[in-house]
C-alpha cells in the first residue's frame, strides 16, 4: 500500500474550471426547471480527503419541501403525466445521452464529495447510471395489463398499469449519482414525477443531474432535487401528503424508521439497505482470481459498498495461501484523494464514519481475533478521514466485526470446514443483500447457491451489476427490488376495469 502525499494541488488544478465553478458555488433546491434559494440554513459540505470545507448547500426546509412536492404533483397532473409512451421514452433517450456526454464533469463531484478514486466513478458509477436511463427508456411503450378470465358470464374484465404520482427518491453518499438513476430511471419510465433528496454529504451530483434533465427537455417540475438533511429535509419529505411512493437507499436504521412512516400514512416504500455479505472460498476454487476478487471487492471504495464481500469465509486448508494473496493486493493499493487519478483508494466519507469503524476495530484486542494487516490511518495522508486496507483474522459469528455492517475497508476472514456449518454460519446474521461462491465444482455452485439468504449469489465473479438483473436484499436488507422488470414494478399502481358485456 502506498500512500500519496497530502494533496497540496488546489481543488482548482485538481477539477475543470467548469467542475469547480459549479463545486464551490453555493447552492438551493432544484424546483420547476430552476435552482432556487431553499430556506435560511446550509449546510457545510467537506472535502473528506482533506477536510477542508467545499461550499455550502442548503438546508431545505418545510416551505421548499412542500414547494418540491407541489411542483412534482403539478408535473404529473400536467405534460408528464399525460405524455404519450413513445415521447417518454425519446426523452428518458436524451437524458442519458447528456448524462454520458458529461459524464467527466459528473464523476468530479461524486469523487470530490464522496472521496472516491475519480477513475472509478468514470468506469463504474457514470456507465452504470447511464445504462439504467438506457435500460429503462426501452420500457414505457412495453408496460402492459392482462386480460382477466374471470368465472362471470358476459363480463370483459382487464387491468391496466399506472403510475403512482409523486415519488421521494432519498440516497445515501456512497453512489451518489448511481443510487439516483437506479431511482429515477424506473420510477420515470413509469410516469412518476420525482423529489430527489441526496445525502447531505453528496449533494453535487444529484443538482447537475436535474439540471440535465431540464436541458433533454423533461417538462418543469419532473424531476426536483431538495438538499438538506435527513433529519429536517427528509423527515418533511417522507410525511407531506402528496407523496405517494419512498424509494429509500440507506441504512437499516433509517430503514426501520421509514418504513413505520410509511405505514402510519399509508404510502408505498421499498428499502435497499445494509449487507454484511458471506463471500465463499473452497478449496478447488481458482484461489490466485478468488483471493483477487475478494481483496478487490472488501477494499473497493474503502468498503463502503453496501455488497462488499466483507466477510471473507475460506475452506481451512487455503487460509494462510488466501491471506497472504489479500494482502499482496492490498499493498499495491493508492491511497490518495479521490480527484488524484493515481489513488486506488480514497478517504472514508467523514470524520465520525472513520470514528465508528475505529471503534469496531478497536473490539478485536482481547476477542481471540488477530489484526492480519492494517488497522490504522495511513502515514502522511494528511487530514484527510484516511483509513489503511486492514483484515481481522479469525473473528467469531457473534463478534460485533462479524456481525454488523462496518461499512469501512475492514475484511473478516474465517475458516469453515463442513458445508452444512458453513451455511448455517452464512445464513446466521441479519442480513441478507449478496453472497460470493468461488468452486469449480458446479453442483456444490448451485446447490450452495439456492441454500444461502441472500438477494444476489456471484458464484466464480462478484460485484456484478446490470440494469436488467434484479438486485435487492432479503432479511434486514431490504424491501423491493432495484433493477429489471421487479424495478420498474415498484413504481406502478394496477387498476382493474370490469365491463358488461350482458
Ligand atoms: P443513511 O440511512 O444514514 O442515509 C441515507 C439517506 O437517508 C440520506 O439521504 C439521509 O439524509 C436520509 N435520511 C436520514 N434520516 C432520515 C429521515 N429521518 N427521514 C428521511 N430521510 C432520512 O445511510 P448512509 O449512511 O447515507 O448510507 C450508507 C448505508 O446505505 C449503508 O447501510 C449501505 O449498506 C446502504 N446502501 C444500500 C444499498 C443497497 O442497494 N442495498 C446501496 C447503497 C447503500
Amino acid at each position: 500500500m502506498t500512500t500519496q502525499p497530502e494533496a497540496t494541488m488546489s481543488l482548482q488544478n485538481l477539477m475543470s474550471t467548469k467542475a469547480h465553478a459549479f463545486a464551490t458555488a453555493e447552492h438551493g433546491a432544484y424546483i420547476d426547471g430552476l435552482e432556487i434559494d431553499a430556506g435560511n440554513s446550509v449546510i457545510e459540505t467537506l472535502d473528506p480527503a482533506t477536510g477542508r470545507s467545499i461550499t455550502t448547500v442548503a438546508e431545505s426546509d418545510a416551505g421548499t419541501v412542500d414547494r418540491a412536492v407541489r411542483s412534482a404533483s403539478r408535473a404529473f397532473q400536467g405534460e408528464w403525466g399525460s405524455m404519450v409512451p413513445s415521447r417518454r421514452e425519446d426523452l428518458l433517450h436524451r437524458f442519458a445521452d447528456l448524462i454520458e456526454a458529461n459524464s467527466q464533469e459528473l464523476a468530479q463531484y461524486d469523487a470530490l464529495e464522496g472521496g472516491k478514486p475519480v477513475s472509478h466513478v468514470e468506469s463504474v458509477d457514470l456507465p452504470l447510471a447511464v445504462e439504467q436511463f438506457r435500460y429503462y427508456a426501452g420500457w414505457p411503450t412495453k408496460i402492459v395489463g392482462a386480460t382477466v378470465p374471470v368465472s362471470t358470464p358476459d363480463s370483459h374484465v382487464y387491468t391496466r398499469k399506472t403510475p403512482m404520482g409523486v415519488v421521494a427518491a432519498i440516497t445515501p453518499w456512497n453512489f451518489p449519482l448511481c443510487q439516483a438513476a437506479i431511482k429515477l430511471a424506473p420510477a420515470l419510465a413509469a410516469g412518476n414525477t420525482v423529489v430527489l433528496k441526496p445525502s447531505e454529504l453528496t449533494s453535487l451530483s444529484s443538482l447537475r443531474l436535474a439540471q440535465l434533465a431540464t436541458e433533454a427537455g423533461l417538462p418543469d417540475g419532473t424531476v426536483n432535487v431538495v438538499t438538506g438533511t435527513g433529519a429536517m429535509t427528509g423527515a418533511e419529505l417522507v410525511s407531506h401528503d402528496l407523496v405517494r411512493k419512498i424509494s429509500f437507499t440507506g441504512s437499516e436504521a433509517v430503514g426501520r424508521h421509514l418504513g413505520a412512516e410509511a405505514g402510519r400514512s399509508l404510502k408505498h416504500i421499498s428499502l435497499e439497505l445494509g449487507g454484511k455479505n458471506p463471500h465463499i472460498i473452497f478449496a478447488d476454487a481458482d484461489i490466485a482470481k478468488a483471493a483477487a476478487y475478494a481483496a478487490t471487492t472488501a477494499y473497493f471504495y474503502s468498503g463502503q459498498v453496501c455488497f462488499s464481500g466483507s466477510r471473507l469465509m475460506v475452506e481451512r486448508s487455503i487460509l494462510d495461501e488466501v491471506i497472504a494473496a489479500v494482502q499482496e493486493h492490498a499493498k499495491a493499493l493508492v491511497i490518495g484523494h479521490g480527484l488524484d487519478r493515481a489513488s486506488t483508494m480514497g478517504p472514508l466519507s467523514s470524520e465520525s464514519h472513520r470514528n465508528k469503524v475505529e471503534r469496531y476495530l478497536e473490539t478485536v484486542s482481547g476477542s481471540g481475533a488477530t489484526v492480519a494487516f492494517g488497522g490504522s490511518r495511513p502515514v502522511g495522508a494528511g487530514e484527510g478521514y484516511f483509513l489503511e486496507p486492514t483484515a481481522v483474522v479469525g473473528p467469531a459469528d457473534a463478534d460485533p466485526i462479524v456481525a454488523e455492517e462496518i461499512f469501512g475497508p475492514v475484511l473478516t476472514i474465517q475458516p469453515f470446514t463442513d458445508v452444512d456449518e458453513l451455511v448455517a454460519r452464512a445464513n446466521g446474521g441479519k442480513y441478507g443483500l449478496t453472497a460470493g461462491i468461488w468452486t469449480n465444482d458446479v453442483r456444490k455452485a448451485h446447490n450452495l447457491s439456492h441454500r444461502l439468504q441472500a438477494g444476489t449469489v456471484w458464484v466464480n465473479t462478484y460485484a456484478d451489476y446490470n440494469a436488467a438483473a434484479p438486485f435487492g436484499g432479503v432479511k434486514n436488507s431490504g424491501l423491493g427490488k432495484d433493477c429489471g422488470p421487479d424495478g420498474l414494478e415498484k413504481f406502478m399502481e394496477s387498476q382493474t376495469v370490469w365491463m358488461s358485456l350482458a
